[in-house]
């Protein structure tokens, strides 16, 4: 069967596998033939090699963490066959740490988890695959070429959890939310802040592209500029780029008892001139929580499952900018300027 692999740490080493075994059973119960895979920005410093660790007993990885397939067998009957479903990414770690133990693998302590397509373990990159049944999660059957977006979603369900959680320490009635970069992060969490029925401004850097018309199609409000520049402040940040003047900006425009997420990972290595005391200062003040979050753990993917199903397929179907067929492989990624999402079709 094909699968797409690299050899993690070595640059430019994507291909294409014809002959790649099919999954074995002990990589769990259910049998699933892939539909499509998502592309991004994780698989990309995978490709170049700054990030990625092969299976065991393996020098290659195969990619692929965002995946959407459907059951060809499941002899547990937890699923049936044709079920929709997409495969959990984490993996809790084998100590297994206080979190993991209770299935919160996405809080880890150790770092000692694995991931799909990531870090030691075979990714969804490829025309067959197996999981066990609860690390696989039921989409909607309307979702058959949508539900690769479930993996996204179920980091940005997390991230709201988590307000949500936190909010919870006082009474709170928020009202504006703020998503910086409308990126498929950015776009996915303005989605759930309007399901939540919040005025939604969402910040990006260009307005490019269909970026802005999938913001404003949310009943919500796009501005470029900086968060600065916007001159107010908001119940609720969602910083969905990683860029340090950004997080910095969006630490500074949380509103009395405000919460600023922080979703991006940044590069490092770049230094800005901050007031940090006026920073501090502020945060006290208001009451202020900034917080980092990363995954997301089984009841976050249902959270997400349910949100996707309850979002428009039309407005979902608009983030998936390229649909490449596997014959094309490559084309899904080489980045083009107005990508929103790319997907690898294996079906089609
Ligand atoms: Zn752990």
């Amino acid at each position: 069967m094909r699968a797409i692999t690299v050899t993690p740490g070595k640059p430019n080493s994507l291909r294409l596998v014809e002959d790649f075994p099919e999954p074995d059973a002990d990589e769990g119960a259910v049998l699933v033939e892939a539909i499509a895979v998502g592309v991004c920005g994780t698989d990309h410093e995978i490709i170049n090699g700054e990030y990625g660790e092969a299976a065991p007993g393996s020098t290659d990885l195969v990619l692929g963490h965002e995946s959407l397939g459907r059951v060809v067998d499941d002899p547990t009957g937890a699923l049936s066959p044709g079920d929709l479903v997409a495969g959990i990414v984490r993996y809790p770690d084998p100590v297994p740490c206080t979190n993991c133990a209770v299935g919160e693998w996405d809080m880890c302590r150790n770092g000692q988890y694995t991931e799909h397509g990531i870090k030691g373990l075979q990714g969804f990159a490829r025309d067959r695959w197996r999981i066990p049944p609860k690390f696989a999660v039921r989409l909607d059957p309307k979702l058959a070429e949508l539900g690769m977006l479930l993996e996204p979603t179920s980091v940005v369900a997390k991230a709201w959890e988590h307000i949500e959680r936190i909010g919870g320490r006082a009474n709170w009635e928020p009202k504006t939310v703020l998503v910086a970069g409308a990126g498929p992060i950015g776009l996915l969490a303005a989605l759930l802040a309007a399901q939540r029925g919040f005025e939604v401004h969402v910040l990006n850097r260009s307005a490019n592209g269909e970026k802005p018309a999938l913001v404003e199609a949310l009943g919500a409000r796009f501005h470029t500029g900086t968060v600065h520049e916007l001159g107010r402040e908001f119940d609720i940040v969602l910083e969905c780029t990683g860029a340090p003047p950004v997080v910095l900006d969006s630490m500074c425009q949380a509103a009395p008892n405000g919460i600023v997420c922080l979703t991006g990972v940044s590069s490092g290595g770049r230094t800005i001139d901050f007031d940090a005391g006026a920073l501090n200062r502020a945060l006290v003040l208001e009451n202020n929580v900034v917080f980092g979050t990363v995954n997301a753990n089984r009841r976050h993917w249902e959270l997400a499952a349910e949100a996707l199903a309850a979002a428009d397929p039309d407005w979902l179907s608009r983030m998936i900018t390229r649909r490449v067929p596997i014959d094309e492989w490559s084309k899904a990624y080489s980045p083009e300027p107005d990508d929103i999402k790319v997907v690898l079709e294996f079906e089609r």
